[in-house]
């Protein structure tokens, strides 16, 4: 006989937050597939991100909502591309990728969509499964905004734009250094969306320099 799930203190109190939190009910009233798509919404109206006609990318992209705010912004002008370790749902207007971002085929399959034209913005919304183990789970993690900086750096138009997911704590001085180095301009963005007791916030690096390079400089330098 199956074996029910086991229910834990922290499992109910999650989903106690999820089913009360008004990001996850306003989501379901306005069809997106998940409450994130508030949190580039809102970063969007602020800074101006998605324009009609642009060419967007989108690491991390399941279950796909921000790449429902991009195909509406884009006005069906344009193109998204989406990577995601799960499937992203066929959505009008998107080309998406099941796969590995980290994995040399994923790269290959975004350079071969792009075909030597140039983003105008990358996002990424990537996180690793957090294994609990803090300090792992930064590292991870950083290791993954660095690769999605790196493909930015590689392949945005000069002057485009790169929406990173960080969490603060070890690695974010560094990381916020190497995205001043390749960027004009880095803001530090926390939505309305983004829970508070997170230590999640985005970077936004404007306006990729001509020469944008990753210098990576670290914090013992
Ligand atoms: N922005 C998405 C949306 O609006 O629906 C939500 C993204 S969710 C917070 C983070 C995603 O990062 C997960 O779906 C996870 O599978 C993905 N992810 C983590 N590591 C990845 C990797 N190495 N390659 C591709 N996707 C990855």
């Amino acid at each position: 006989m199956a074996q029910k799930p086991k229910r834990t203190k922290s499992g109910s109190a999650w989903m106690h937050e999820h089913v009360t939190d008004p990001y996850v009910k306003k989501a379901q009233s306005d069809g997106y597939r998940s409450r994130a798509a508030y949190k580039l919404l809102e970063i969007d109206i602020r800074d101006r991100l998605l324009k009609p006609g642009m060419t967007v990318v989108d690491l991390g992209a399941a279950p796909g909502s921000w790449c429902q705010v991009a195909v509406q912004k884009l006005k069906r002008q344009g193109r998204v591309l989406a990577i995601d370790l799960l499937p992203v749902a066929p959505m009008p207007g998107v080309e998406s990728l099941e796969g590995d971002f980290t994995d040399s085929g994923s790269l290959h399959w975004l350079e071969a969509r792009l075909c030597q034209a140039r983003a105008d913005l990358v996002l990424s919304d990537m996180a690793p499964n957090m294994s609990g183990v803090g300090l792992r789970d930064q590292a991870r993690h950083y290791e993954l905004c660095e690769l999605a900086l790196d493909f930015a750096v590689h392949w945005l138009k000069p002057g485009g734009c790169f929406l990173v997911k960080v969490f603060q704590g070890v690695g974010f001085e560094d990381f916020r250094r190497q995205m001043q180095a390749a960027f004009e301009q880095v803001l530090i963005r926390k939505p309305d969306a983004s829970r508070d007791r997170s230590s999640e916030v985005y970077l936004l690096g404007r306006r990729l320099r001509d020469n944008g390079t990753v210098a990576v400089t670290s914090a013992d330098e």
